[in-house]
């Protein structure tokens, strides 16, 4: 019994200096939730073990089209910190009460620079329903400038949350930004290696990249696992002797009856994933390394 009391005071102190250490090593994870899986990798680098990052919606689900249900909202509510696209990507965000707080708009930086898309055709796909792609073009992050800047809000909001973890976050950060960057002047050598070459996009998420590349990209609004009407390849073909194109853009890879009719045109098809979606294998660095080989293929 004595002896208990003669350690309390050194059980105090180890204690104490303990708590102080526990500023930078021990503050508890920060919980981030992010809006797409782009968002969610770029906080996973930039916070490496100090952060839990989710991207709420559904594997098989476009995140743009996605609505968080009550659990979903939930989550949100808890969460430290929520990374938004912005773009007017988060079409859920005026029916969610959140506080301001903890919202981190990512592209906020550069919206003076958005892309807006007039005229856009409403088209059913499959189980989603109907969607259109009016108002502000979101696909920001293919362009990779952009996404740096993406990297770089989402730090920040990160830093603000845990001043204390500031320097590591901001080493990582430059990592994170170097990998971008490398993309970015890779993928304006493969666009240079032939300047307006017509091309043709399965769907209307290249604004972007196109505009960064400088791609000469028309864009049809085909969805890979279902075979177009009559009347879009009607369009299509139209479209091909103004546009003599012989390469199609694809957010995955599409059904082969798609691909050898569009092949019976002089149409190949190739790969370039937005990468909305955390990827089955690979990370968002690996999915668009993948990306631009691909799009170096139509470049020969
Ligand atoms: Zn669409």
């Amino acid at each position: 019994m004595r002896r208990f009391f003669l350690f309390l005071p050194w059980l105090m102190l180890v204690g104490v200096s303990l708590a102080q250490a526990g500023a930078v090593t021990d503050s508890p994870k920060l919980k981030i939730i992010a809006s797409h899986y782009p968002l969610a990798y770029f906080a996973e680098r930039i916070g490496g073990n100090r952060v839990v990052v989710n991207q709420p919606s559904p594997p098989g689900e476009d995140p743009a089209f996605w609505k968080p249900n009550a659990k979903a909202v939930g989550d949100m509510q808890k969460a430290d910190l929520i990374l938004l696209n912005g773009a007017d990507y988060e079409k859920w965000l005026p029916r969610v009460s959140l506080s301001k707080f903890k919202l981190a708009d990512t592209s906020a930086t550069f919206r003076n620079e958005f892309i807006r898309i007039e005229n856009a055709v409403t088209h059913s796909h499959g189980p989603g329903g109907m969607h259109s792609h009016e108002g502000t073009a979101f696909t920001t992050w293919l362009d990779f400038g952009q996404a740096g800047k993406q990297a770089d809000a989402t730090a920040q909001a990160m830093i603000r949350k845990r001043p204390e973890l500031k320097t590591l976050f901001l080493e990582n950060l430059k990592t994170l930004q170097a990998d971008l960057a490398g993309l970015d002047a890779e993928l304006k050598a493969i666009a240079a290696l032939k300047p307006g070459l017509a091309l043709f996009a399965s769907h209307p998420v290249y604004q972007y990249l196109a505009r960064r590349y400088g791609l000469n990209l028309k864009s049809v609004h085909w969805e890979p696992n279902e075979m177009p009407g009559k009347e879009e390849w009607e369009e299509l073909q139209k479209s091909l002797a103004a546009h003599p194109a012989r390469w199609m853009i694809w957010e995955d890879r599409p059904d082969p009856e798609i691909a050898d009719k569009l092949q019976s045109l002089g149409l190949k098809s190739l790969v370039f994933s937005p990468c909305a979606n955390r990827p089955e294998s690979g990370d968002f660095l690996e999915v668009m390394k993948e990306n631009l080989e691909n799009l170096r293929s139509a470049m020969h």
